[in-house]
C-alpha cells in the first residue's frame, strides 16, 4: 500500500489526508500545533467550498459538541461611504463557520478514514520511507522555502485581525465595509455570534481603529461582549512556478495564495487537495499541477480585480455606484466566483 506523509494539519492538511485515504493510501499527518487549531479568519465557507468539503464526506452541519453549527448566509454585500451593492449566490448559501469549529469537523473526518494524526509534532518532511510528502504547512511553509521549489512571487502582503461577538447576526449577507486603507468583514456564524475581521497594509492597524472608520458596526457591536481575543495573520498574494518536485507536493496556502478579499482561501485548499488525490490515482504530479493552475486562475483574477479597487478609492466609488446602480453586474461576478457562471454564452451564428 502507497504511504504519503502530511507536513501540517490546517484545513489544507487535514483535507489532503482525507481525500489521499479516500483512494487507499496510509496516510500520516505531523501537526505543530495541538487542537483546537484556531487562525485569524473571515470564517466564510462559500458555497463551492462546501461542495468540496461534501466531496470529503466531512460534515459541518452537525456540531453541536463542538460548539454549534455555524450560520448560513445568503450573499455577499459590499458597502462603502456612498453606496451598498448585495447578491445572492445563484444556488445554495454558504456557511459562516467558527474555525475551531470547521478544524474539528474535518479532524473527526480524518479520524474516522484512519489518518495517523500526530498532534504536537514538527516537521520538515526529510522522512524519507514516504511515497508521497505534502507540504501543507501555510503561508511561511518551511517545505516550500527549503524545498527548492523557486520561482516564488509574493504580489501583496496585507495584515488581517479578527474577533468574535456576542450578538445576534443582523443581516443575512456577509458584509464587507470599504474604506479608504482598510476593509472590515461581518459574517454571522451563529444565531447570537459574528465574526469580525479588518484587512489592510498597516501591520498596527487594528479592530478598534476600523471601528473609527466604520460607525454603523461600531454601534452595532456597542455594549455587546467580546468572546474571543484579536488574533491576527498575514494575508498575501503568492504565486509559485511549480507545486511539486520529486516525490513532494504543496497544498493549501503553502502551495501560494489568494488575498483574503476573496474569501476563497479555504475551497481552494479543498479543491487542490481533492485535486491531488485524482492525480495520485493516475501516478502523475504532472497532473496536480495542470489541475491546481486551473483552479488558481479565476480567484486570483477576482483578487487582481478587488485589490484595484482596495488601491484605487475613485475608481471603488464608480464601481459600487455602477453596481448599485444595476445589481445585475454585481450578481453575474459573484456567481462567477462561485464557479456559478450565469455569464451569457457567446451564440452560435
Ligand atoms: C484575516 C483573514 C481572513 C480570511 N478569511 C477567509 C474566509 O472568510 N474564507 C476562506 O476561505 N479563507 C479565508 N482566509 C484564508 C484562509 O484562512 C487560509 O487560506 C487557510 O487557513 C489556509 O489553510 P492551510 O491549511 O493551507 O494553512 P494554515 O491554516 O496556515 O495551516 C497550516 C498548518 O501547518 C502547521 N505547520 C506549519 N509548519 C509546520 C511544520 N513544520 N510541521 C508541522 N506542522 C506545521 C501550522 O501549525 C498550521 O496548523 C482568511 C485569511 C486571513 C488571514
Amino acid at each position: 500500500m502507497r504511504r504519503a506523509c502530511i507536513v501540517g494539519g490546517g484545513p489544507s492538511g487535514l483535507a489532503a489526508a482525507i481525500a489521499l485515504r479516500n483512494i487507499g493510501w496510509l496516510v500520516t499527518l505531523f501537526e505543530s500545533g495541538t487542537p483546537p487549531i484556531d487562525k485569524a479568519c473571515g470564517e466564510g465557507l462559500l458555497p463551492h467550498s462546501l461542495r468540496a468539503l461534501r466531496e470529503l464526506g466531512v460534515d459541518v452541519s452537525n456540531d453541536g459538541e463542538s460548539g454549534g453549527n455555524g450560520f448560513p448566509f445568503r450573499g455577499i454585500k459590499f458597502i462603502d461611504e456612498h453606496s451598498c451593492v448585495a447578491a445572492d449566490f445563484p444556488s445554495a448559501p454558504a456557511l459562516g463557520l467558527r474555525r475551531t469549529v470547521l478544524h474539528d469537523a474535518l479532524m473527526r473526518r480524518a479520524v474516522e478514514m484512519g489518518v495517523d494524526l500526530r498532534w504536537g509534532c514538527k516537521s520538515n518532511g526529510s522522512e524519507t520511507q514516504y511515497d508521497l510528502t505534502v507540504g501543507a504547512d501555510g503561508g511561511n511553509s518551511h517545505m516550500r522555502r527549503h524545498g527548492g521549489f523557486g520561482g516564488e512571487r509574493c504580489a501583496s502582503k496585507r495584515y488581517g485581525f479578527r474577533q468574535h461577538f456576542e450578538v445576534a447576526p443582523w443581516s443575512e449577507y456577509m458584509e464587507m465595509y470599504w474604506g479608504r486603507s482598510c476593509q472590515l468583514y461581518v459574517t454571522p456564524i451563529a444565531a447570537d455570534q459574528v465574526s469580525v475581521a479588518v484587512v489592510s497594509r498597516d501591520q498596527s492597524f487594528r479592530l478598534a481603529d476600523a471601528f473609527e472608520i466604520f460607525p454603523k458596526v461600531k454601534a452595532r457591536l456597542k455594549g455587546r461582549s467580546a468572546i474571543t481575543s484579536e488574533r491576527g495573520s498575514l494575508s498575501t498574494m503568492r504565486r509559485l512556478s511549480r507545486v511539486y518536485r520529486g516525490k513532494v507536493a504543496l497544498v493549501g496556502d503553502a502551495s501560494g495564495s489568494v488575498d483574503v478579499i476573496t474569501g476563497d482561501g479555504l475551497g481552494l485548499g479543498f479543491q487542490q487537495a481533492i485535486a491531488l488525490a485524482r492525480a495520485m490515482e493516475t501516478g502523475s504530479l504532472h497532473h496536480y499541477e495542470k489541475a491546481h493552475r486551473k483552479l488558481a486562475w479565476k480567484p486570483r483574477l477576482m483578487a487582481n480585480l478587488l485589490l484595484t479597487l482596495e488601491a484605487h478609492p475613485t475608481v471603488r466609488h464608480l464601481a459600487l455606484a455602477t453596481m448599485a446602480a444595476c445589481p445585475q453586474v454585481f450578481a453575474s461576478l459573484l456567481a462567477t466566483h462561485v464557479r456559478e457562471s450565469r455569464l451569457p454564452r457567446p451564440k452560435l451564428a
